[in-house]
């Protein structure tokens, strides 16, 4: 670990200053900052649900291996269909889904095929069955009129949905259940995707206590382990739960040291904010090469970044502030990209949509503000949307309640009732 690289980073940006950061300039820093990790396994395919492919996979195989019908009906030379008018034919057999019709198709003959059956050869159009007639129920006759089919209708090609040689997915990519099933149709078992990223966390304040425990007067459950668990658990994380640590120095530098040791990366909450008990941030610089910044932002201003080492082992530090709702905000917006990085993924912008506003928002100038919407359509099939009741940092509520996170921005002002809003839809990561 370079003691100056984080620093040096962050001069690199013209008119830095740690006490008034742009969310911008504090994602570039962070993003300047993150590498992969480097281990990979090898796993069977149903258990490679959700990780990051470690590289190409490349396809060994044509799929559909074959031309094949894609639907029941008869297969035919199409190019007889120049003539026009009513077109007979005879059924010289059938070829069904895995036993194929090899005997010989001529201009006046036709298969019976079934879907996914081999397209007979000198056969290359399908007419639906629910396309033709017969003659009558004993004679191996159909009849249809020419303009229903085209040459090559109801076909489908060899190598279509993938052609052997090329690649099927792409390294980065986090496998989805589409995903599971395309490789398993390219017939391969196992897969290489990177190792599971540790993240360890712990919650700060002589306020909090853990659920079972008595509530005495001024104290509160402590619930940014659970959001931070679940948000975790979500990105296909392994979560380190380390517990409630006290205000006190000591504590929060074993804490510190214990989470730095079995983490790739330590995520803490509460005491960045500079109050009288806040330590974890003397802790934290103490340890490691931390920048301590102070966000134009809301919810979560205060927020810490850096790198700490204990032994010979170092992490990845995110230090949030304590508030609940400051918490997820900031995860989802600087933490969790980390994070995708380090993983190996494939880095997706959240992409934000234009909705009218449904009633106007308030909005102070200088800094973003993540406000917490939800996005309603009504019976004309136009949406809209609104905030959530309150807005304060300590709402969890208003996280529960929301569908979305209406981003305002840097200099944007108070909206009125129908401007477009930027709205971010959550992604069932919160
Ligand atoms: P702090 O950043 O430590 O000053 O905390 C700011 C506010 O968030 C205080 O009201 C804390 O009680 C509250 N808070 C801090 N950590 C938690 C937590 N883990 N769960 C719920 N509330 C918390
Ligand atoms: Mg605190």
């Amino acid at each position: 670990m370079s003691e100056t690289s984080l620093a040096k980073i962050a001069q690199q940006l013209p008119g830095y200053r740690a006490d008034a950061l742009s969310v911008p300039d504090a994602q570039a820093i962070i993003r300047n900052s993150m590498h992969p990790i480097r281990d990979t396994e090898t796993l069977p395919l149903k258990q490679a649900l959700n990780r990051i492919l470690t590289a190409d996979i490349i396809s060994p195989i044509n799929v559909p291996a074959h031309d094949n019908a894609a639907m029941d009906g008869y297969a035919f030379n199409g190019a007889e269909l120049k003539k026009d008018g009513i077109f007979m034919l005879d059924v010289a057999g059938t070829a069904y889904a895995g036993k194929p019709y090899t005997g010989l198709v001529n201009a006046a003959t036709c298969i019976r095929i079934m879907t996914g059956a081999l397209m007979p050869p000198a056969t290359d159009t399908v007419i639906p069955q629910e396309l033709v007639k017969t003659v009558d129920t004993a004679s191996a006759q159909i009849y249809f009129d020419s303009h229903v089919v085209r040459q090559g209708d109801n076909r489908r090609l060899i190598g279509e949905d993938l052609a052997k040689g090329r690649p099927a997915l792409c390294k980065g990519k986090r496998l989805t259940p589409a995903d599971l099933g395309l490789i398993a149709s390219l017939g391969i078992e196992e897969v290489s995707v990177m190792r599971k990223l540790k993240v360890a966390y712990f919650s700060t304040g002589d306020e909090l206590r853990a659920i079972g425990e008595p509530l005495p007067e001024g104290c509160v459950y402590d619930s940014n382990r659970y959001t931070i668990y679940g948000m975790l658990t979500r990105l296909g994380i392994e979560p380190i739960d380390m517990g409630i640590i006290r205000d006190e120095p000591e504590l929060i530098e074993a804490a510190l040291r214990n989470a730095c040791r079995q983490a790739d990366v330590v995520i803490t909450s509460g005491g960045v904010s500079g109050g009288d008990a806040d330590y974890t941030e003397e802790m934290m610089a103490r340890l490691g090469d931390v920048l301590f910044w102070k966000i134009n932002m809301r919810p979560g201003r205060p927020m810490a970044f850096g790198k700490i080492a204990s032994e010979d082992k170092s992490a990845w530090l995110f230090g949030l502030p304590g508030n609940p709702v400051a918490v997820m905000v900031t995860f989802y917006f600087f933490v969790q990209h980390a994070l995708q990085q380090m993983m190996g993924a494939e880095l997706k912008a959240s992409i934000a949509i234009n909705i009218p506003a449904a009633a106007p928002i308030r909005k102070k100038p200088g800094r973003t503000e993540y406000q917490r919407g939800i996005v309603t359509t009504d019976h004309t099939g136009r949406q809209t949307v609104r905030i959530t009741g309150s807005q304060g940092s300590g709402i969890l509520s208003s996280m529960s309640e929301a569908n979305c996170m209406v981003v305002l921005a840097h200099h944007q002002s108070d909206v009125a009732a129908g401007e477009l809003v930027d709205v971010i839809l959550f992604d069932g990561l919160v």
